[in-house]
């Protein structure tokens, strides 16, 4: 076959891979809002109140309704891209400007994200001043969202052109077997996001503060004493700056670990509740749950980097985005579209991990810090938000990083020897 066959049959290949993907989505989606209308088991029937389960209801419909839009307007918009080599055009553009392939490859994945931020646009306003607004749960104004996107913007292009750039180089010296040196460099990078990321980036979107004198600082003082953990960097995060939702998270290693609590979650749990879930988080540190990710994602990069070497060999898939020649940049933009169902099932694999490390640091929670607090906590965050209790089995194996509500508070009963009903 000729290099113009090929590239011809590959653009076609990855058009039946988005439109397919598309499909598959939104089956599984429209599955997931059919399973969220099942009535709920005698036992969690109190979680919700009619009225507040009908808000559920109606936020799940909202989000669907969105979805669907979202999800056929970026198809239309990918598969026409596909089929006119829109990015090939963006690469000739990119071109008369440099004829250094780094800076050419540099320039074209900023482009490329700037272009998409912006097509993205309408929907992340909707999203957050329709949607999020109609079931009360925005705070963002205007002001902030736009100072958000912009920050983002600088930063991400900071960042992602750091690290293209330093990718795109070792190509060049390297060819097709830079993909270890690649590799290296790539875990270098995300160690140092991991570790640093609260302490450097975060700050520029939040204001962190340390959590003052007093009952709740006690409180957490005492378990974290009892359980040998320095609390050293404990932050309380101004998140109603932008949304009502309660959460908490640990990020960083070594001396640079951190839990964040966000105001909200302190606002709305009792004392117990939220040593319950910071318990939660120190059961990710304590279990090494954070190491086991790091590795693992260490791995997916090998792998994908590793298989990117190979792809970069065959200059057909740079034609079939519709370049004029073959590049670095193109040839990976087009692996990873190749890769879409590879990704899904490493996806899948990792958010599997991820929901049973959940299981994993409720259990280190209600074993170190006993009593109903995680449960009542866990469910006043979920209700809160409006979670929904019911979501389809394939759903939560695709799209969830956390076990549904439900399992979870099985999971602690059990855990706590509460009787089973039948
Ligand atoms: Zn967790």
């Amino acid at each position: 076959m000729s290099l113009e066959n090929s590239a011809n049959a590959l653009s076609a290949v990855l058009i039946s891979l988005v439109v397919i993907a598309y499909a598959f989505d939104a089956i599984v989606d429209r599955l997931n809002l059919k399973h969220s209308e099942l009535p709920v088991p005698e036992k969690f029937a109190d979680l919700y109140d009619a009225e507040k389960r009908q808000k559920s209801l109606s936020y799940e419909k909202a989000k669907y309704g969105f979805g669907v839009i979202e999800g056929v307007i970026t198809t239309v918009v990918t598969v026409l891209a596909l089929a006119f080599g829109w990015a090939g055009a963006l690469d000739s553009f990119v071109r008369g400007y440099s004829t250094n392939e780094v800076v050419v490859s540099v320039a074209f994945f900023l482009a490329l994200g700037l272009i998409s931020t912006v097509a993205g646009l309408p929907f992340s306003i909707y999203r957050t001043f329709v949607i999020e607004a109609k079931f009360d749960f925005n705070t963002t104004t205007p002001l902030t969202f736009i100072t958000d996107k912009l920050k983002g913007l600088v930063i991400s292009g900071v960042l992602i052109g750091l690290l293209l750039g330093a990718l795109a180089s070792l190509y060049q010296v390297l060819g097709t077997n830079f993909w270890f040196a690649g590799w290296v460099t790539f875990t270098l990078f995300s160690l140092a996001m991991f570790a640093w990321g609260t302490t450097v980036i975060t700050p520029l979107f939040n204001k962190l503060t340390i959590l003052p004198d007093g009952e709740l600082r006690d409180a957490i003082v005492a378990y974290c004493t009892s359980q040998g953990y320095e609390i050293g960097r404990l932050f309380v995060m101004d998140g109603s700056k932008r949304s009502t939702k309660a959460n908490a998270y640990f990020a960083g290693i070594g001396r640079a670990k951190t839990i964040v609590l966000f105001d909200t979650l302190i606002e709305k749990l009792t004392t117990e509740e939220v040593v319950a879930v910071l318990a939660h988080e120190v059961g990710h540190y304590k279990r090494k749950h954070i190491f086991t990710m790091l590795y693992m994602s260490a791995f997916q990069t090998f792998l994908l980097l590793g298989l990117l070497g190979v792809a970069l060999n065959f200059d057909a898939i740079s034609l079939a985005l519709g370049g004029d020649v073959a590049s670095f940049h193109l040839g990976a933009l087009g692996f990873l579209l190749l890769l879409t169902p590879l990704d899904m099932v490493i996806s899948m694999i990792s958010m599997a991990y991820s929901r049973a490390k959940e299981f994993d640091a409720d259990e280190f929670s209600t074993s170190t810090y006993p009593g109903p607090h995680l449960r009542s906590g866990l469910a006043k965050i979920s209700i809160d938000a409006l979670s929904n209790l019911n979501p389809h089995p394939l759903w939560v194996k695709i799209h969830a990083t956390h076990p549904p509500l439900m399992q979870r508070l099985e999971a602690l009963d059990v855990a706590n020897g509460v009787e089973q009903g039948s």
